[in-house]
């Protein structure tokens, strides 16, 4: 086993946090150098996860304490595969680990996607919530909002855009941004699903917040009630016993009305100089048109187009994961790694299995391969950032740079 591993983590969001806490436990003389593009800490935890949701942000507390470990260092602001190559940054360390996650939006790919007005729900709720390097034409919302996805993503958007100024006061909700969507005064938002209700694949628990907002009218159109509901597993009956339950709660007449509807697949979105409607086929291929001032695209993620570090670089015959071990002394985790579905939790499971897999990999086939290094790691890299004029941001500096105190920038 090589004695005290350096040991470069490239992204700081769950997957990077949680693989570096079970580094520390399992090889306490570790020395762990975090690189993350942005100047701030946590990834989708503060970009993703909606403002309103403090409960899941808080995480980022337990995370904090990881940086009281003086093995540990950060570096923000410097993103592989521009401030350093992921190759220079094999040479340098014993073990690099991309968890960079998965932040671009994936597309539809019909006609009208790029109407000004359609909106894709990452680049959304990265707005929203403070994100830095987001820029998005400021557009009002305007009175119907059509959300194509019906994800918890996809029920985020419609819950933070339902959501008044006033509603949001307590929430880290960048309210200025929210104010020049038009959030809070949406009258009608419908949420648009592909498949059956039995396949819809958002959380009861966020379902229920939705309908429960006491200003909206919620419906849900579709076969609540199918005839093998008997045979679908336990999650699925109680997503159905969700669906069936919120149906129409609220106030017939309240001034915001919300529709969750299955079985639609878009086919184009129309308008000229903004979006006017989308174009769906129903299951029997008829045509159905619904208008729309604004669309939310909320199908998933991909690698991003300006992504650095690409995940189907790695990936072999379109498969969905990729391996742990990516090659002599890589590894991957996270989003990253399993593509991007999953808690911030299920994270840290993929987190200690790769620890695992490093350990043991460092006690076989590392074994007496220690690696000719010039010094330490951290201190080379450092010199490596210096004369390239890049300029990073330590753990201490997490405050200043923290998503309220960043500029926003509109375009
Ligand atoms: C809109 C949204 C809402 C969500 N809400 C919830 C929720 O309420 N509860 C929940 O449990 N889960 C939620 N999730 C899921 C959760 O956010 C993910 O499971 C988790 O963040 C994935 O962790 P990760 O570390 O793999 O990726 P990320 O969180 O994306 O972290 C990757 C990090 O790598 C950095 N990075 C990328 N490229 C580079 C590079 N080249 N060099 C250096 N750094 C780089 C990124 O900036 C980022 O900080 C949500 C996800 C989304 C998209």
């Amino acid at each position: 086993m090589i004695e005290n591993p350096q040991i470069a983590i490239i992204g700081s969001g769950p997957s990077g946090i949680y693989t570096a806490q079970f580094l520390l436990k399992k090889i306490p003389d570790c020395k762990i150098d975090i690189l993350e593009r942005l100047p701030t800490l946590y990834g989708l935890v503060q970009y993703g996860v909606a403002p309103d949701h403090q409960s899941a942000k808080a995480i980022t507390r337990q995370f904090d304490r990881l940086f009281e470990n003086k093995s540990v260092h950060f570096f923000g602001g410097v993103e592989v595969g521009n401030a350093i190559h992921l190759e220079e940054l094999k040479k340098l360390y014993d073990i690099v680990i991309i968890a960079s996650g998965l932040y671009g939006d994936r597309r539809l790919g019909i006609q009208g996607e790029n109407l000004p007005g359609v909106l894709p729900s990452g680049r959304l709720t990265r707005w929203l919530n403070g994100y830095p390097n987001e820029e998005l034409k400021p557009l009002l919302v305007g009175p119907h909002l059509v959300i194509i996805g019906n994800g918890n993503v996809a029920i985020d958007v419609a819950r933070l855009m339902a959501k008044t100024d006033q509603d949001l006061i307590n929430s880290t909700m960048d309210l200025t941004r929210h104010a020049l969507l038009g959030g809070g005064k949406v009258k009608t938002i419908d949420i648009i699903g592909r498949g059956l209700p039995e396949g819809c694949k958002s959380d009861p628990l966020i379902l229920r917040e939705l309908a429960n907002i006491p200003y909206v009218h919620l419906t849900v159109e579709g076969n609540l009630t199918p005839d093998n509901e008997d045979s679908f597993p336990q999650i699925v009956k109680n997503r159905l016993k969700v669906l069936r339950e919120i149906n129409n709660m609220g106030k017939p007449n309240a001034p915001c009305q919300i529709s969750i509807r299955f079985q639609l697949k878009p086919i184009e979105i129309i308008g000229d100089n903004s979006v006017k409607a989308v174009i769906f086929h129903d299951q029997n291929k008829n045509i159905r048109e619904i208008s729309a001032s604004a669309v939310v695209t909320a199908i998933g993620f991909c690698d991003a187009p300006d992504t650095v570090i690409s995940r189907d670089r790695f990936r072999i015959k379109n498969e969905g994961e990729l391996s742990y071990n990516l090659g002599e002394n890589l590894y991957s985790v996270g989003w990253f790694r399993k593509g991007p579905t999953g808690t911030i939790s299920e994270n840290r499971v993929d987190a200690k299995e790769v620890v695992e897999i490093i350990f043991r990999d460092l006690e076989q086939s590392l074994k007496n391969k220690a690696k000719e290094k010039k010094g330490l790691a951290s201190e080379e890299l450092e010199k490596l950032l210096k004369a390239r004029r890049v300029h990073w941001f330590d753990f201490e500096q997490k405050e200043e740079m923290s998503p309220n105190k960043s500029q926003n920038t509109l375009c």
